[in-house]
């Protein structure tokens, strides 16, 4: 980290800031030009609070050099993070995977039928939503607690493992045989609710805030691994920008900008970031081409009348080409 002082700083000033520095167990090397003193930081900075300094009335300038983040960091951890659940199923390091199941659970015939048709059509990994975050309180909510039983019923018949969301701390009791869980993208910041999730050792699913930056999702992902929790992947799934024809806007630059940042595996959701079942597949091509690790896609066996995100849904059958076809592209890249 770097401090540039004012020109002229009162010496007194600058002594209770070099004292505080110091006390933060940061050692300071000052070089003083003719109109600048610039002050060097060695040392754990990540606790410093910029902010505080900035608006000190001696600072001009303040510039952290190396990241705030240091678990999630790939300069401390070269080496690309493989996460393994199920039975043996691998994401991260070159091991792709396909997350898939419809937007919400909506009855044992939906959740199993479409379960068997995604597994059949090549998914490893079943999703399906129980609790639901609805922009409206009016909407449907998901079934919850009976979602979750359904969901793990699904798990039972077809062997796959699952991920599904969490909304609060209090259900994580519930989420015992959910293989992964989801942090959807409205509590991406929901810091208490990630310091919880940090004390499991199950793999944490973290979607990107609607406008959340690179450093804000993986700050968010060194919440739940400070706390002692390593498997987190990261899911870019749209953010919001000015254009309104696409729900949101899918951003994949994420997939290799993160790579660069974080060893954790970064997966990309085309069915929310689009909004609309025919972008899906040229999205998802476009993913697989850019690196992601894997992809996670909405699928239901009638999206017409689907209760959560019908139009974004693929059938069956379509969301087997998104796989023939993403296979086919990784065997180019590779
Ligand atoms: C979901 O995956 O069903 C979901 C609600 O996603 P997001 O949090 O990305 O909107
Ligand atoms: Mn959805």
């Amino acid at each position: 980290m770097i401090i540039i002082l004012k020109n002229q700083a009162p010496e007194q000033k600058t002594k209770v800031l070099r004292n505080w520095l110091e006390q933060q167990n940061v050692e300071i090397h000052a070089s003083t030009g003719e109109f600048q003193t610039i002050w060097g930081l060695v040392g754990d900075t990540s606790k410093i609070d910029t902010d505080l300094i900035e608006g000190l009335e001696i600072v001009e300038g303040i510039r952290r050099i190396s990241e705030p983040y240091k678990q999630a960091n790939r300069k401390f951890h070269p080496d690309d993070t493989v996460i393994t659940v199920g039975d043996g199923i691998k994401i991260g390091g070159g091991n792709f995977q396909f997350f898939a199941g419809p937007c919400s659970i909506e009855s044992e015939e939906q959740i199993i039928t479409v379960a068997k048709a995604v597994k059949a059509a090549g998914a490893t990994i079943l999703r399906g939503g129980a609790f639901k975050p609805r922009t409206s309180p009016y909407a449907f909510q998901g079934m919850r607690n009976e979602g979750l039983g359904l969901l793990l019923e699904a798990k039972k018949e077809t062997g796959m493992p699952i991920v599904t969301e969490i909304m609060d701390a209090s259900h994580i009791d519930l989420f015992e045989d959910v293989d992964i869980i989801q942090v959807g993208a409205r509590n991406m910041q929901n810091f208490e609710l990630l310091k919880e999730l940090g004390k499991l050792d199950k793999p944490i699913f973290l979607k990107r805030g609607l406008s959340a930056t690179y450093q804000e999702l993986l700050m968010s992902a060194e919440y739940i691994m400070s706390e002692g929790n390593p498997n987190v992947i990261l899911c870019e799934r749209g953010i919001r920008t000015f254009e309104t024809a696409t729900r949101n806007t899918l951003d994949l630059a994420a997939v290799p900008m993160l790579k660069e940042k974080t060893h954790l595996p970064v997966v990309i959701d085309p069915s929310h970031a689009a909004g609309i079942a025919r972008l899906v597949k040229p999205m998802s091509f476009a993913a697989a081409a850019c690196g992601a690790d894997g992809l996670m896609i909405e699928v239901h066996n009638d999206p017409s009348k689907a209760l959560c995100d019908g139009p974004q849904a693929l059938r069956p059958e379509e969301f087997a080409e998104v796989v023939k076809g993403v296979e086919e592209i990784r065997k180019v890249i590779a």
